[in-house]
């Protein structure tokens, strides 16, 4: 039995040789074959320096996937994938917010129940502000009711997943990839494992305000087109309300002749239906510049090097 685990990396140098030491000694009594495939996301620092001297001295197999620039977390997700065999395959962050530990308690429920496919470790404590925290169940009671898919808002990306699921995750084509989504869509039993998150142990976290909003976004357009339904709800209840507004005038007008026009009414109203189909049109475009990107069928990141001590790793040069 082969266990994959796979880390993507961006500018963890401080971090990897932490993690690398921490994954050994949880993994040591366990007599496990195992495969680290760490993704060298296009890092500034000295990630890569650091894992070479992982390469060098450990008697494990690992696996360097060095990409060509910073493709993102979930672009180092898939390349990891795509190059595991095991039949087993961890997904853990290099920073050691997780422990390493956990992955053997993951493995043992799988090893136990049959019926499960995917373990995800949920945050059963979340240390993290009010207002983001907020925000974030907002964002999965939208998503929840825009999608078919039930997406578990404490599930993290922290997960140990049997090969039949990586193959299915493998097999999707899509390029704008948002993968809590498509972790809920390809469907299969999951156990969500409670699990306690650490401090990062060196660096700050990647996710900005503003990137978790635009991911926010690309989840939604990708699971959902609700919010073109709700655009089109917009167009037709203004045009409800103007044939009732155009009804409302023409009545008047021969009841009472011609009163004085209301031109802070007319203002607003210009304002707001102009505001609304700016909206409508964000909202397609956001459809459409997703359709662009899936049309240009561009790879989704680019290998530079592949450091690896065994013939283990598929022959995957470019996705
Ligand atoms: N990461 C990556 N590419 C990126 C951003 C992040 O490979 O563009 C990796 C990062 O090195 C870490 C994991 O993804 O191992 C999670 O990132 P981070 O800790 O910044 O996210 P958070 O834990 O704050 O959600
Ligand atoms: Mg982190």
């Amino acid at each position: 039995m082969l266990l994959s685990i796979v880390i993507p990396c961006y500018n963890e140098g401080e971090n990897v040789a932490l993690f690398y030491g921490e994954a050994v000694n949880a993994l040591k009594d366990h007599l496990l074959e195992t495969e680290f495939i760490f993704i060298n996301d296009g890092s500034r620092d000295q990630t890569l320096d650091e894992l070479k001297k992982i390469h060098k001295n450990s008697p494990y197999n690992i696996n360097i996937i060095n990409f060509s620039r910073n493709f993102g977390k979930e672009a180092a997700l898939l390349a990891g994938f795509n190059s595991s065999c095991g039949d087993y395959v961890a997904i853990i962050d290099a920073d050691l917010q997780q422990k390493p530990s956990y992955i053997i308690d993951m493995l043992e429920i799988l090893k136990v129940h049959n019926e499960y496919d995917c373990v995800a470790a949920y945050q059963d404590i979340r240390k993290e502000g009010k207002i983001l925290s907020f925000l974030k169940n907002c964002f999965y009671r939208l998503i929840n009711k825009m999608t078919e898919v039930d997406i578990v808002r404490s599930a993290s990306d922290f997960r140990l997943l049997r090969r039949n699921v990586i193959n299915a995750i493998i097999a999707l084509p899509e390029k704008c990839r948002f993968s809590k989504g498509i972790f809920a869509w390809v469907g299969f039993e999951t156990y969500y494992m409670p699990y306690t998150v650490e401090e990062r142990a060196n660096g700050t976290s990647k996710w900005s305000f503003w990137k978790l909003f635009v991911y926010a976004i690309d989840g939604i357009v990708a699971f959902s087109t609700v919010p073109l339904v709700i655009a089109s709800i917009f167009g037709i209840i203004l045009f409800l309300i103007s044939i009732l507004l155009l009804f409302v005038i023409v009545i008047k007008t021969l009841i009472w002749g011609d009163p004085v026009a209301g031109f802070p009414t007319l203002a607003s109203l210009l304002l707001l239906t102009a505001g609304i189909q700016l909206l409508c049109i964000g909202v397609l475009g956001q459809y459409l510049a997703k359709n662009y990107t899936e049309s240009k069928n561009r790879p989704m990141y680019i290998v530079k090097e592949i450091i690896c001590n065994k013939e283990t790793l598929k022959d995957e040069t470019e996705q």
